[in-house]
């Protein structure tokens, strides 16, 4: 319940009624807090590294470059702050990122020395948080501005501050995650492991091996996908994936942390059986990008493309609650998996009118949705 509280005093606090095209202030603003807000944290990050830095991650940063890429952050939440607060009638967006640049500069701002060498304990990983979501609006909301499928959908939509909050919640805790599975999965490895296997594929030609890497993650994560529709203590947690009413990338975002360590285990095991290390990352990278950018609100499509390959309208299908197309579409990347095991719905041209939960009521707010698996009574 807070969650909902929250966005919507945010949303009265720096929103306004006046318009939010280009050339009205509102994108300056919007990109001068988002800006502001990054670039306040890294230079927190720069402070405390040993507590708010993944130490999986420290090691590839190239930090002049970081560095740059902070101080062009600054400067940017401060020119744009003054564009937003010259166009716009309320200042508070174009405030608060100049407030935030100020305050990242008075802390030290790119600059700021990193002492004496850093250990591997316990750490948030608020660097990958930022940094992500940084990578991720550049890449897909320009294309969801640009060339949306629901033009009428709004950037900050119901519900974006709780699929910030999951966003949040997969990267911080990158150490528990990431030991969660892939300890496990390096133990069954090493002790159950066929070295000739991966001898024997990595002989293949590099994109021969990434088309089997994809195809099998995909079977697997068919059949778990479908579990998680069909056994229904497993749907429970993965209703909360299937509660969002509008779709952008952000919104992929929103799954209990149980349905994203299962899924990614049950993907992962079988692969590292198969596949060499290298090739496993390059899968965590590609399904990473094809995954959030199925769950964006782009509309173009490439009509013989989609037979072979995942496009956004198909995974939407996935999410509509239309009875014609519920527990159907379970891959991720190749629709044809779906036509073989028959559970293949994909109308020609047209997008679902309606997205969310058929007949259940999902709790609002993160942690209440995080408990409701455990405490939901049995589906009538
Ligand atoms: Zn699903
Ligand atoms: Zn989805």
């Amino acid at each position: 319940m807070g969650g909902t509280v929250i966005e919507k005093k945010i949303n009265r606090f720096f929103g306004d009624t006046e318009a939010t095209g280009f050339g009205t202030g509102w994108w300056s603003g919007v990109l001068s807090a988002f800006f502001g807000f990054l670039a306040f944290g890294a230079v927190v990050c720069l402070h405390f590294p040993q507590v708010l830095t993944s130490p999986e991650l420290r090691g590839y940063y190239p930090m002049p470059l970081m560095r740059m890429l902070i101080q062009g952050l600054i400067v940017g939440a401060l020119l744009l702050g003054v564009v937003s607060a010259m166009l716009r009638r309320k200042k508070v967006l174009a405030l608060t990122g100049m407030v935030l640049a100020l305050g990242a500069t008075l802390l030290g701002g790119a600059s700021v020395p990193i002492n004496g060498s850093l250990g591997d304990g316990p750490a948030i990983g608020l660097d990958w948080f930022l940094l992500d979501m940084l990578l991720m609006t550049l890449i897909f909301s320009p294309i969801e501005v640009l060339w949306p499928a629901y033009p009428e959908q709004r950037v900050f939509r119901n519900e974006w501050l709780l699929d910030i909050g999951y966003f949040l919640s997969t990267h911080l805790p990158i150490q528990i995650t990431s030991f969660l599975i892939l300890l496990p999965a390096t133990q069954l490895t090493t002790y159950l492991g066929v070295p000739s296997v991966l001898e024997a594929m990595g002989r293949l030609p590099w994109l021969v091996q990434f088309f089997l890497a994809v195809l099998v993650a995909d079977l697997c994560e068919y059949f778990i996908h479908r579990l998680f529709h069909t056994v229904p203590f497993l749907w429970r947690f993965h209703a909360i994936h299937h509660s969002s009413k509008a779709l952008d990338w952000i919104a992929g975002s929103r799954s209990h942390l149980v349905d994203d360590v299962v899924v990614r285990g049950f993907m992962l095991v079988p692969m590292m059986f198969i596949f060499p290390h290298d090739m496993i990352v390059a899968y965590l990278f590609f399904v990473t990008l094809h995954a959030t950018w199925t769950h964006c609100n782009f509309g173009p499509t490439l009509k013989w493309l989609e037979p072979y390959l995942i496009l956004p309208r198909f995974h939407h299908w996935h999410h509509t609650s239309q009875k014609e197309a519920i527990d159907r579409n379970f891959a991720i990347h190749f629709p044809w998996i779906d036509r073989i095991f028959g559970t293949y719905y994909f109308p020609k041209d047209k997008w679902p009118d309606t997205y969310g939960l058929h007949n259940e009521k999902m709790p609002a707010g993160f942690w209440a949705q995080f408990l409701y698996p455990f405490t939901r009574k049995k589906a009538a």
